[in-house]
């Protein structure tokens, strides 16, 4: 296994004098909907609740979906909730340089896969569906590519553990994941800049929804190929509007500006309060306290948003 040294060797000295942190990361392509709010509820308790550091990173290497105003609303709602955190956001773009010495420490291959190519591939019987199924490990036939870049991938594979607070052990496949986007305007991608930052801003403990459960054995295969110590985890149940799918515009209300048309900051702090099972507190300050992991619901939260 190769490991990275240069890249380990500084922030590992910053890591041991650091408090560990927690973190709430989100993407600026919109305004944070009540389930997102609800994610940096609960990362921010866990993190108060248990002394940590909280910092806020913005995760903008989707350069083309991302703005820096989207951004700076998403940290203004969050700040109305009572929400604060530990020193200055950080932005996923000022730190690229990051993210190409992380690369050269890993085992990666590139790949030349079109979408058709990676839907139409023959799988491995237990290669889940949004895997990478492998075409490109080893490929020789070099297809043209024009003025297109490959995109360069994880050599994953096999399996990998981690320990989480509601799922509790958990082992699931390593995806050959994008670490470099490929294409006309490359780019970074999510697994890597997570996974590096998360590292090198000593967070020790993720909070974030269910729909990353699946990618977490990979990042934690990454974080292990970058000689780190994996945080331990907490993934919270998703919001459902009432259809029982995943929350959308179509739900209707469900962003802050929106919902303090019907509800009071107050009332809304409380009833994300109480989606995450803890009665009878009405800012986020009074709930460090009251709240525990083992007390958030495990099934989703059925959220009827005001039409
Ligand atoms: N930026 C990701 C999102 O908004 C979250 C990443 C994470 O918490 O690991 O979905
Ligand atoms: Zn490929």
């Amino acid at each position: 296994m190769r490991v990275a040294r240069e890249f380990l060797s500084a922030p590992a000295t910053v890591r041991a004098m650091t408090q560990p942190a927690g973190r709430y990361a989100p993407s600026p392509s919109g305004d944070l909907h009540i389930g997102n709010l609800r994610t940096a509820l609960a990362a921010w308790l866990d993190a108060r609740a248990s002394g940590r550091r909280f910092l806020v990173r913005i995760e903008d290497v989707d350069e083309q979906r991302s703005s820096r105003e989207v951004a700076a609303r998403q940290l203004e709602h969050l700040a109305a909730l009572g929400i604060d955190w530990d020193g200055e956001p950080v932005y996923q773009q000022d730190r690229y340089g990051l993210y190409e010495q992380a690369l050269t420490q890993l085992d990666t291959f590139p790949c030349y896969c079109t979408r058709r190519d990676i839907r139409e591939a023959a799988r491995a019987p237990h290669t889940p569906p949004s895997f990478y199924p492998g075409t490109c490990i080893g490929r020789t036939d070099i297809p043209e590519m024009g003025d297109r870049a490959p995109a360069i991938r994880f050599h994953g594979g096999g399996e990998m553990t981690l320990v989480d607070d509601r799922h509790g052990t958990v082992t699931g496949p390593v995806d050959h994941c994008v670490l470099r986007r490929g294409g006309r305007e490359p780019g970074w991608a999510y697994n890597l800049a997570c996974v590096v930052d998360d590292i090198e801003q000593g967070v020790d403990r993720v909070v974030r929804g269910d729909d990353l459960l699946a990618s977490a054995p990979t990042q934690v295969a990454i974080i292990t190929a970058l000689g780190a110590t994996p945080p331990t985890y907490l993934h919270v149940p998703l919001v459902v509007g009432e259809d029982g799918e995943r929350l959308a515009k179509r739900n209707g209300a469900t962003t802050l500006p929106e919902l303090t048309r019907h509800w009071s900051i107050r009332e809304i702090v409380a009833m994300l309060g109480r989606s995450l099972g803890i009665e009878g507190a009405n800012t986020a300050r009074e709930m460090v306290a009251r709240y525990s992991p083992q007390a958030i619901p495990a099934e989703p939260w059925e959220f009827s948003a005001p039409q």
